[in-house]
């Protein structure tokens, strides 16, 4: 039995008819720069996240930029992250020209440790960027309080949290600002790069809709100096077909999670994904501790089985950013990670009898050793 890590195809198969009618419209009416479907799905998805604006934009990685250039947050200011993220959180500070500061996360829910943020708050801080990793809700309650008690903004990376709840709250609702990717293998995926900026703020809406449109509200009127970084109307077509059923993709993600941690959780030197009280996640990945990750990972690869990993190397180790000069045990916890994390088969298709396939090859691998 195969099983990938993802499947897009089955997704695609199973919403074809619509997806392509939609598709079929958008190219009928040649309506393909900022038409009807970028602002019904900004609609749509707002009202989804209970948030008052959305703003479409060309990937995650832009929104975050210009949520962050949107907040004020430039040069000489610094910006909290975590380092066991993926590259494009940082790298959005950096090209809005401000200072990355990482702290440490928590080794249970691998999200940024809100006890590690004071110490790393200086006179320049300007802003914290926590990460829903995994589509794990970060503990966003005292980076919160903290964020007040310091006047910073809080901008969320919920590239990985589409529909995930804190306490009862929608992630994107939270923080100041916040920013999606519908990279195509996220929860909610375009066929294409898109992203979006989800906000209450009606200043940060209004410049983020500027500057991902040259800086005109009207045509050859150009207000400020923005850049081209629309939502296209494509994949906003293909994300209106999709929205409606992604609190059903995402429960059947929590229904194959609950039996992955059912089926792993007596197996010796296996670490689940840690559940922490209050959070709804939508489990973009289904990370695991092993022992041994790169025989086993090869292993289930030998028998069919695809999994990831998310990610290898923490970004203060990433030769990309020698010059901040971190050592790996600046960050230790993020640092340990790399070599033990494993990302097996999760998405909405995958069966109940694939998992038990996966999870009884994994206690055969691991009784191998
Ligand atoms: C996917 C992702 C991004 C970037 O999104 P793109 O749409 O690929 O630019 C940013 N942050 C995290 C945590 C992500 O997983």
């Amino acid at each position: 039995m195969k099983v990938p890590l993802v499947d897009l195809a089955s997704q695609y198969q199973a919403l074809r008819p619509q997806m392509n009618m939609a598709i079929q419209s958008v190219l009928d009416r040649t309506a393909f720069i900022l038409g009807k479907e970028v602002s019904d799905f900004e609609r749509a998805f707002a009202q989804y996240i209970g948030v008052k604006h959305c703003v479409g934009v060309c990937s995650g990685t832009d929104a975050i930029e210009m949520a962050l250039e949107a907040c004020g947050i430039g040069p000489g200011d610094e910006v909290i992250t975590v380092p066991n993220t993926y590259i494009a959180t940082c790298e959005a500070i950096s090209q809005v020209g401000a200072t990355i500061r990482w702290v440490e996360v928590d080794s249970r829910t691998y999200n940024l440790d809100p006890a590690n943020l004071e110490a790393a708050i200086t006179s320049r801080t300007k802003a914290i960027l926590p990460v829903h990793l995994y589509g794990q809700p970060a503990d966003m309650e005292p980076i919160m309080a903290i964020a007040a008690r310091y006047g910073l903004m809080v901008i969320e990376d919920a590239a990985q949290a589409h529909g995930a709840r804190y306490r009862g709250q929608r992630i994107g609702n939270v923080g100041n600002a916040s920013c999606f990717s519908f990279y195509p293998g996220k929860n909610l995926g375009a066929y294409g790069d898109a992203g979006a900026v989800c906000t209450d703020n009606d200043d940060i809406a209004d410049t983020v809709r500027l500057l991902r449109n040259h800086g005109q509200r009207e045509k050859y009127v150009h207000l400020v100096e923005g850049s081209c970084h629309r939502l296209d109307n494509l994949q906003a077509a293909v994300l209106g077909v999709k929205l409606p059923h992604l609190d059903g993709w995402n429960a059947a993600r929590r229904a194959h999670a609950a039996l992955y941690d059912e089926l792993l959780k007596d197996v010796p030197g296996v670490v689940t994904p840690y559940l922490a009280p209050g959070m709804e996640p939508v489990y973009h990945l289904y990370v695991i501790q092993v022992p041994e990750r790169d025989r086993v990972q090869a292993a289930l690869k030998a028998a069919g089985i695809e999994t990831g990993i998310h990610y290898p190397i923490p970004l203060h180790e990433q030769p990309a950013y020698a010059r901040l000069g971190h050592r790996p045990e600046d960050f230790p916890v993020s640092h340990a990670l790399g070599p033990r994390i494993l990302s097996l088969p999760m998405y909405a298709e995958v069966t109940d009898e694939q998992i038990h396939h996966v999870a009884d090859t994994l206690k055969q691998v691991l009784a191998r050793a």
